[in-house]
Formats: C-alpha cells, sequence, structure tokens
C-alpha cells in the first residue's frame, strides 16, 4: 500500500545516508585503503518522477545504479522501494519492482534466445508462467513498445538497434517494475533513433504511471526527459534541482562547469568554454574539505578545509560553501 512522507508525497524509492565502500590496493606493500564510491547520498523519488542523476565517469552513478537494483548491497545507510527496505526484500521480489535498461541493446540481449524468449524471461523467472498467457503478455508488450508481433520468433541479430533497445524496454516493463534504472539509454544508439527511445520511454512513464531514474553523461538526454536533476561529484549528491531550474540557474559551481562543457551544434562557437581543466582527482585519496575545491572557479580560503554543508534551495539542495551564511559569502541560493 502507498504510503506518504510528511509532504503528502508518495515516494516509491529512498536513500538514507547510503554509502558504498571498496577497500583498493594502494600499491606494493601498502596495503588497502578505502574508496568510497558512494558517500552519505540521501534522496526521496516520489511515484512518477523521472530523476536525472549526472556526473563524470567515475563519481559513483553505476555504483548508485547497482545498488537501486540490488545488485550491490550499500555499506552503511538503508535503500527504500515502496517504503520497505531492500535489505530485507528477497532478490526476486526487488527484480520485480526495480528494473534496468542498459545502454547496450545488443550486449544485453542473450542472442541465441528469441525475442519472444528474451521479452518472457523475467515473468518465467518469476515462476509465472503459464505459456499460452504468458504469449499474450509478451505480445501485448511488444505491441506496447512498438514491436511487430512477427519479430517474436527472430533473434537479436535480425534485429535493428532501435528495435533492439525496443526488446529491452518490453523486457524491463513486463512485470509492471515499479521504477526503471535507464542506464544511458539511448547512448549506443544512432542519432536518428534516439528520439523515437526517448518518445517512447516518455510515452509508457505516463501510460503505465512508471518512476524513472535516467543516469547519463548527455545532459540533452537528461533535459528532455528528467523533471528533476541530481548532480553527483566523488560520491556525494552536491546539487539537486528541478530540472528547468537547474538548467537556466545552476547553483553549484561543478554543475555550472558541467554546464558550460557541453558542446555546442554551432561550429562557429568553437570549444566550449569549461573550467573542468584539472583533471578528475583519485577517489582512493580524495581533496580535503569540497572535494571539488581543486577545479572550482570559485573556490575560497577555507573551502579546502571544511566540507560543505546541505544548504536547501527553492526546489532541492546543493551543497556549497557559497551558499553557507556561516561560512562564505552569504549569497543566498535563488
Ligand atoms: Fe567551490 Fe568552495 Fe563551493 Fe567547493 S565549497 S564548490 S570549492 S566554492
Amino acid at each position: 500500500m502507498a504510503e506518504t512522507d510528511k509532504d503528502g508525497q508518495d515516494i516509491v524509492l529512498e536513500a538514507r545516508d547510503v554509502t558504498r565502500t571498496f577497500m583498493i590496493s594502494a600499491g606494493f606493500l601498502r596495503g588497502k585503503r578505502p574508496l568510497h564510491a558512494v558517500n552519505g547520498v540521501n534522496l526521496k523519488v516520489p511515484r512518477g518522477e523521472v530523476l536525472g542523476l549526472v556526473g563524470e565517469s567515475g563519481c559513483g552513478k553505476s555504483t548508485m545504479a547497482k545498488m537501486l537494483l540490488g545488485l550491490l548491497p550499500p555499506s552503511s545507510g538503508e535503500l527504500f522501494v515502496d517504503n520497505v527496505p531492500t535489505s530485507r526484500m528477497e532478490r526476486l521480489e526487488m527484480a520485480r519492482k526495480v528494473q534496468p535498461i542498459f545502454q547496450d541493446p545488443y550486449s544485453s540481449l542473450n542472442p541465441r534466445k528469441t525475442i519472444g524468449d528474451i521479452i518472457a524471461l523475467p515473468v518465467r523467472v518469476q515462476g509465472n508462467a503459464d505459456e499460452t498467457a504468458l504469449r499474450r503478455q509478451v505480445e501485448e508488450i511488444m505491441e506496447l513498445v512498438g514491436l511487430p508481433r512477427r519479430l517474436y520468433r527472430n533473434y537479436p541479430n535480425q534485429l535493428s538497434g532501435g528495435q533492439r533497445q525496443r526488446v529491452a524496454v518490453a523486457r524491463a516493463l513486463i512485470n509492471k517494475p515499479e521504477v526503471v534504472i535507464c542506464d544511458e539509454p539511448t547512448s549506443a544508439l544512432d542519432v536518428s533513433v534516439q528520439s523515437q527511445i526517448l518518445n517512447l520511454l516518455q510515452d509508457l512513464r505516463a501510460e503505465l504511471n512508471l518512476t524513472y531514474i535516467v543516469i547519463s553523461h548527455n545532459l540533452a538526454v537528461v533535459e528532455h526527459m528528467a523533471t528533476r536533476v541530481a548532480v553527483m561529484y566523488l560520491g556525494r549528491l552536491v546539487e539537486v534541482a528541478e530540472t528547468d531550474r537547474l538548467f537556466e540557474n545552476p547553483q553549484h559551481p561543478y554543475t555550472k562547469a558541467l554546464l558550460d562543457s557541453v558542446l555546442t551544434p554551432d561550429p562557429n562557437l568553437g570549444v566550449p568554454d569549461s573550467s573542468l581543466g584539472v583533471t578528475y582527482p583519485n577517489p582512493v585519496d580524495p581533496p580535503s574539505g569540497c572535494t571539488f575545491h581543486p577545479r572550482c572557479a570559485d573556490c575560497m580560503d577555507h573551502c579546502s578545509q571544511s566540507a560543505p554543508r546541505t544548504i536547501a534551495t527553492e526546489t532541492g539542495y546543493v551543497e556549497c560553501h557559497l551558499y553557507d551564511d556561516n561560512q562564505g559569502r552569504g549569497r543566498a541560493a535563488s
């Protein structure tokens, strides 16, 4: 049964202070050191939302996705799906409620299975395999995602890239999940079919009241799909805001630099002016204080000494001393 939080929202997914630590070899005779791939993430995702999760490679997006899919337990903190801690959920129940759509529809589909078998697999795994009803169910979902029924007995290599991604979408949705983790859902596709898949995902979300987590380094995809965006840096969510607000008026210097780094389609505008010049820090040995400080154009003296706290903004929050009345310049988050 759906429960609402104190703001009356129906929260389908929640992360409470979630951390995932890996022990990494520090070199010959130096033992192991902790790498906090995800570090103290707090997040509530209301039902029906499309949350974009953005950040550079290595920021913790993939680790977060694996935890959301139940493939990796948090080292500390707790994840909840429909208010149930995932640590108390059976693997099959978790798989029914949270499903992935991966970026490469070719490698994520078994080449030896027919399209019908691939789409039916999640139902069979759950043990609900009345074959006549299942065939009908598969054909219905194929129709819903725009796949002709005649492809039922075909194999993945007989389909186009766009059709294969539609198979992946059908497989993800056949058990009517609560949440779909879309991990770079179009990055392996031709530009010509990317918008078709994005529009399909949008239509299905509205029709089936799905909740999406869209993980992407492509800000255009996130701007197109997401209702809210979470920006991740070195395992922390440094800014969360509604999509329009984030793209029009980014608050965190890292978000600003990410947006500045997007290539423009106009060749006359040249290479974008990004302030992300310094390379991404080694996550095993993160910078002190605000971990973004070596790359930050607005860095202040105390930024390297103390980590910023979380400051509420109009549609979310930001972690940056610029908005901290006690330590920064007291510039209010607008
Ligand atoms: Fe830059 Fe300081 Fe804000 Fe970090 S806390 S993002 S270093 S201004």
